[in-house]
């Protein structure tokens, strides 16, 4: 601007200049009355306080909330333009405005806390459900291993197969992938041989019968014996006193 705001405007002169009223000075702020320099006292500022720009939303709220108000100014010889320096404001103003702002940044603070709560929520149904996909298609896959399995795959942002869109569908290529992958890496000795210099081709090729022994048993075999009931789930208070044993008729059929 090269010529002062409108409105009420306060210099901060560059040089050394006393209030033509009360004869202070020399004075920080002035006021420019007819051409004449005020100190803010003379001037009936002298209540309000300082905020330098910079802050955006706290400058538009205390602005705002301030009944009187003036723009802080200092005039840049180069630029030969009046420059912006800060807003004088009520101090009840101020503090208002502050108050609003530190809400705001509460209540960022508190949805931040609320998403992630959500997103590890999420995570935890989510890699549930895969590892009951993963029990429900290998049935001899252990249960900690299978919930292992779908906790790795599942890991938020890391592009495994579990975040992909078909894991998140739980298709059954995306299971299973996973559950290849990781009894190639946990149950055989590929990840020894590839360190010790194997191609990743030839290393396959050579765990490829390893892999798919337990791949079978996972899918064949039941992790616990047929005809048993799952165990329960466990007890979150005393458990009931256990059923009475079904009658013994069919133990020990008659031949
Ligand atoms: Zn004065």
């Amino acid at each position: 601007m090269a010529s002062p705001p409108p409105g009420l405007v306060v210099f901060q002169p560059l040089e050394r200049r006393r209030c033509a009223e009360c004869r202070s000075g020399p004075l920080p702020l002035l006021v420019l009355e007819h051409g004449e320099p005020r100190c803010l006292d003379c001037a009936d500022l002298g209540h309000l306080v300082y905020l330098p720009r910079g802050d955006t939303a706290l400058t538009r709220r205390a602005r705002e909330a301030s009944g009187l108000c003036a723009v802080v100014v200092r005039f840049h010889r180069r630029r030969a333009r009046y420059e912006r320096q800060g807003l004088l404001v009520e101090e009840a103003a101020l503090v208002h405005a502050e108050e609003r702002c530190l809400a705001d940044v509460q209540a960022r603070a508190r949805r931040r806390q609320r998403d992630a709560a959500r997103r590890a929520a999420e995570d935890v149904r989510f890699t549930a459900a895969f590892a009951a996909e993963i029990r429900r298609l290998f049935p001899g896959c252990p249960a900690e291993r299978a919930l292992a399995i779908a906790a790795h795959a599942s890991v938020r942002g890391s592009g495994r197969v579990g975040r992909s869109a078909a894991g998140r569908a739980l298709s059954e290529a995306a299971v299973r992938a996973a559950v290849i992958a990781a009894v190639r890496h946990t149950d055989t000795p590929y990840d020894r041989l590839l360190m010790s210099g194997v191609a990743r081709g030839e290393a396959r090729r050579r765990i490829a019968s390893l892999t798919e022994t337990t791949l079978r048993k996972w899918r064949d075999t039941p992790d616990r014996p047929p005809g048993r009931p799952p165990p329960p789930p466990t007890p979150t208070r005393t458990p009931a006193p256990a059923p009475a044993p079904a009658p013994a008729a069919h133990h020990h059929p008659s031949p």
